[in-house]
């Protein structure tokens, strides 16, 4: 892991109630235009500028920048990593964390966080901005400032958000059912096979019985292993039979999600069945996850995907495909056999499906 973490400011004079730890990783909220006009992340000391507020919160606040920060566009593992090591080694010093992050792959990134920590009791906030902190209607201010909010409360002396989420334009949702619908509005984000957890307003108000209850017993445990020879295939009308023999004829493909119709539909031509179950024989593990947002996938409901199950493709039921792409590259990185990762697929790790 190359990321050098930098502590750049400690709020000063605040009793200490609760401490919070936020990443700044890069992301539009950071951004500024470079000569040619494109938007490109800048310092993160030009970010709190932008935010005076933040010494009226009544919390602890620390903040780390990633050395270079990042559009999220470039993302990768080790970025997922250094976020996972960040947190992991501060979990004990801290009550909860935010993560400011591009929103392109907030998504992939909360998903793979909420993966990588097992037994996470404390909340892991994302949050982010469609239009830089620096311009006049930037959605920044509002995000940040309710995201530590949220990271901030607690109950009895424990925190109500035990979770990674996506705060953004006054909803939270569970990271790992999230997905960025949209890209030139406010509301960036939605989960629509969960609940929102909480409604920012003038109060916020929280989803309770959504809230995920973990007992706290079992110390953090950080999983950092991916392997990323893993491919996704969405399926279109039309599709080639030599489209599709290619990418399972990738060298070392290990795991393939296939995006289907519907409620996990594929076209009823034969080859569709005889390439599949190849790739199964040979080991590939095949994941069915639906092209729609909301729904699950199910086997069997038509024609069309009877044949999937009988095969050994697995059924995504509601996974929302970051999700299930970030899980299937952490299973492999087990190394545990087919068998394992593929029971493994089949029910939640951590809230990420029905
Ligand atoms: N391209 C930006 C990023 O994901 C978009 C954003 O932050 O909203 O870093």
């Amino acid at each position: 892991m190359n990321y050098e973490i930098v502590k750049i400011r400690s709020s000063q004079g605040v009793s200490k109630q609760c401490a919070i730890l936020i990443i700044y990783t890069g992301g539009t909220i950071g951004m500024s235009q470079d000569a040619s006009g494109s938007l490109v992340p800048f310092n993160f000391m030009k970010v709190l500028d932008h935010i005076p507020e933040l010494s009226k919160i009544e919390v602890e606040l620390t903040m780390i920048s990633f050395p270079k920060p990042i559009d999220s566009s470039n993302v990768n593992i080790g970025d997922w990593q250094a976020l996972g090591h960040i947190i992991y080694e501060n979990y004990d010093q801290y009550d909860g964390f935010v993560i400011l992050h591009g929103t392109d792959t907030m998504a992939y990134s909360a998903s793979a966080l909420s993966f990588m920590l097992e037994g996470l009791a404390k909340p892991i906030i994302f949050t982010g901005a469609q239009i830089p902190i620096g311009m006049l209607r930037s959605d920044a201010r509002e995000n940040l400032i309710t995201a530590i909010e949220i990271a901030a409360n607690q109950r009895n002396g424990c925190p109500l958000i035990k979770e990674v989420c996506i705060y953004f334009n006054q909803g939270l949702f569970r990271g790992n059912r999230s997905q960025k619908m949209r890209s030139s509005t406010f509301a960036a984000f939605d989960s629509q096979n969960y609940p929102i957890l909480a409604v920012s307003g003038i109060d916020i108000n929280y989803n309770e019985t959504a809230l995920a209850k973990p007992n706290g017993l079992a110390p953090l445990r950080l999983h950092k292993d991916f392997d990323d020879n893993v491919a996704i295939l969405k399926i279109f009308p039309g599709i080639t039979q030599a489209l599709f023999i290619s990418i399972l004829g990738i060298k070392n493909l290990k795991g393939l999600i296939i995006e289907t119709f519907g409620s996990g539909n594929i076209p009823n031509e034969a080859w569709f069945i005889e390439c599949l179950k190849k790739a199964v024989e040979n080991q590939i593990i095949i994941l069915n996850v639906s092209q729609c947002s909301g729904g699950d996938v199910i086997h069997g409901r038509y024609k069309t995907s009877k044949k999937l199950s009988e095969i050994g493709i697995i059924s995504g039921g509601n996974i929302t495909t970051e999700s299930a792409l970030v899980k299937l590259m952490l299973l492999l990185g087990t190394k545990k056999s087919n068998e394992m990762v593929k029971n493994s697929l089949k029910s939640p790790m951590n809230g990420e499906m029905d």
